[in-house]
């Protein structure tokens, strides 16, 4: 698939491609795809250049192995929340609407993995080891003092959601919350509406969140700001693409009339008053384009490695300053899904150490071709270690680890393969995923706005210009607000582009 799209235009096979003005889409993820395809909606001549080998940007769907029935794995974005109906639009958009499945998240199944400081029990049977891990842990730094059931079961599932998802620093900050303000803001609460299970000893943290706001004063400010994706994260209400995400964007892709270019990488941007130069580096040559106006849809860390002129101090203040958070999976092929055997049909163990998470992702390929495994999905700190590894040591290491929960994985034969992606400082095309942990309200919007506002004739979009930053409905939405801005500044303006060798070094 990846080289049917490789230079590829659409009018090759037949498409008209429209005869309005022209833009430059900078980068092939669903924040490029989005803008190109809703600016050719409007009539613009599109181009979208993308740096790496394939579309997608950090929508990365990888097989094992070539066609359809091959096992695939998420390497990238794997979820879509049922209210983000921006990314649920384009899925209606694409005709896939018809190939939406639950996803199965974590603390979901029952007969998945968590560990506790007595080692790896089945969720089914974690409520008591949990309690009493939580009690252990309050005893050491508020002695003396004693909770009911009901608090000490809220606090012993939230630290385990915590200590699953998040990265050390803010598993640290839970704890200080839970001693310093929490639990006694739960214990000032009915929780009973809010436990689950025949003893009463799981709770639905989601239900309690959402009838009681004013808890979240009681989770400082970092901790506040991730509480929202970590609730997403393990709510029920979230669904998966079959046959694999990257359906999204090849879908887009598929329906530009204009070119994608692969390999084709932005080293230099310079905006000018009627237009921007776009330095760009393909098969050995260098060349500068014209572009009288241009959607950078590139993530800033990328950005940060272009020599950029002609922006102002405030934008290259906040092109500096945005956060992102690294985030490493590895993926294993393996012979055949011996999970099952052990009543695991999805979801995800809590495995902690270096590998934090484990899914079993759906086996919807053809048997025999053996199943895939997300044996780890890190982010922050941990991810960065093990995207410091080489790709081998960090398979191993990895392979080790889950050995302990998964001693199938050390048999012989077992693991067919592995491969991971390390979305962090040493990903020439991203770094991650946008944070703004720690911020208000306030001061999130005003990051935003100034990360999406437009410079000139070139405009912004990619997750870290939205208000739903680290997910594909923040690239999307971005895209639509940068697209409505470009038609409404480029209506009636004379436009065009133009690409030359570029002798004289134009930027
Ligand atoms: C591990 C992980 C898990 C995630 N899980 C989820 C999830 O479950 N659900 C969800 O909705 N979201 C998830 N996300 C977030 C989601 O994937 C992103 O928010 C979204 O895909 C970002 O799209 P984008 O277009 O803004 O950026 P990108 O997808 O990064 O696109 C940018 C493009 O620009 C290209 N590029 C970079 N530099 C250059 C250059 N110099 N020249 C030319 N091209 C260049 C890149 O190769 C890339 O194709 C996850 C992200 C990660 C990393």
């Amino acid at each position: 698939m990846h080289d049917t799209l490789r230079n590829w235009h659409a009018h090759s096979l037949g498409k008209a491609w429209p005869a309005g003005p022209r833009v430059l889409v900078l980068g092939a993820g669903m924040a490029g795809l989005v803008a190109a395809y809703e600016l050719e909606r409007r009539g613009y001549r599109v181009e979208v250049l993308e740096g790496g080998p394939r579309i997608g940007g950090r929508v990365h769907t990888h097989r094992f192995g070539p066609g359809p029935g091959a096992p695939a794995v998420e390497l990238g974005a794997m979820r879509i929340p049922t209210h983000h109906r921006h990314t649920l639009e384009y899925v209606r958009l694409l005709g896939l609407e018809g190939e939406l499945r639950p996803f199965t998240t974590l603390l979901s199944e029952e007969n998945a993995y968590l560990r506790t400081a007595n080692g790896f029990v089945r969720i089914r049977d974690a409520a008591r080891p949990l309690c009493e891990d939580f009690r252990r842990e309050l005893a050491v730094h508020r002695p003396g003092l004693h909770h009911t059931h009901e608090v000490t079961v809220f606090g012993a599932w939230l630290t385990a959601v915590v200590d699953a998802i998040a990265p050390p620093d803010l598993r640290e900050a839970l704890r200080d919350d839970l001693r310093r303000q929490l639990l006694d803001l739960v214990a000032g609460v009915d929780l009973l509406p809010h436990l689950r299970g025949a003893a009463g000893d799981r709770v639905d943290l989601h239900s309690l969140f959402a009838a009681h706001p004013g808890l979240r004063a009681g989770c400082s400010g970092r901790l506040g700001t991730f509480l929202d994706d970590i609730l997403t994260e393990t709510s029920p209400a979230l669904l998966r693409l079959h046959g694999g995400m990257d359906r999204l964007p090849y879908g887009l892709a598929g329906r530009l009339t204009g070119p994608v270019r692969l390999g084709h990488r932005v080293v230099g941007l310079r905006v000018r008053q009627h237009g921007v130069l776009v330095r760009v580096r393909a098969g050995g040559r260098t060349t500068v384009r014209h572009a009288d106006f241009v959607v950078c849809a590139l993530p800033f860390p990328a950005l940060r490695r272009i020599r950029v002129s002609g922006l102002d101090a405030d934008k290259l203040a906040v092109l500096d300053s945005v956060q992102y958070c690294p985030a490493t999976k590895v993926a294993f092929h393996c012979r055949e899904p011996f999970w099952r055997a052990y009543g695991i049909e999805g979801g995800a163990s809590y495995t902690g150490g270096s590998i934090r998470q484990t899914y079993y992702p759906a086996v919807d390929g053809i048997p025999g071709r053996g199943a895939a495994l997300l044996a780890s999905y890190t982010i922050g700190e941990e991810a960065a270690r093990l995207g410091r590894m080489s790709p081998r040591r960090r398979h191993r290491l990895v392979l080790e680890e889950l050995g302990a929960v998964h001693p199938e994985l050390l048999r012989p034969g077992m693991v067919l393969g592995a491969v991971s992606t390390a979305w962090g400082d040493g990903s020439p095309w991203s770094a991650g995923c946008t944070t703004r942990w720690g911020k208000s309200p306030e001061e999130c919007e005003v990051e935003r706005a100034r990360a999406a506002r437009p410079v000139n004739r070139l405009f912004f979009a990619g997750e870290h210009c939205s208000t739903a930053p680290a997910w594909i409905e923040g690239a999307i939405e971005s895209a639509l607000e940068a697209v409505d801005g470009l038609v409404a500044r480029g209506a009636g303006s004379r436009a065009g582009v133009s690409g030359h060798h570029d002798p004289a070094g134009a930027l």
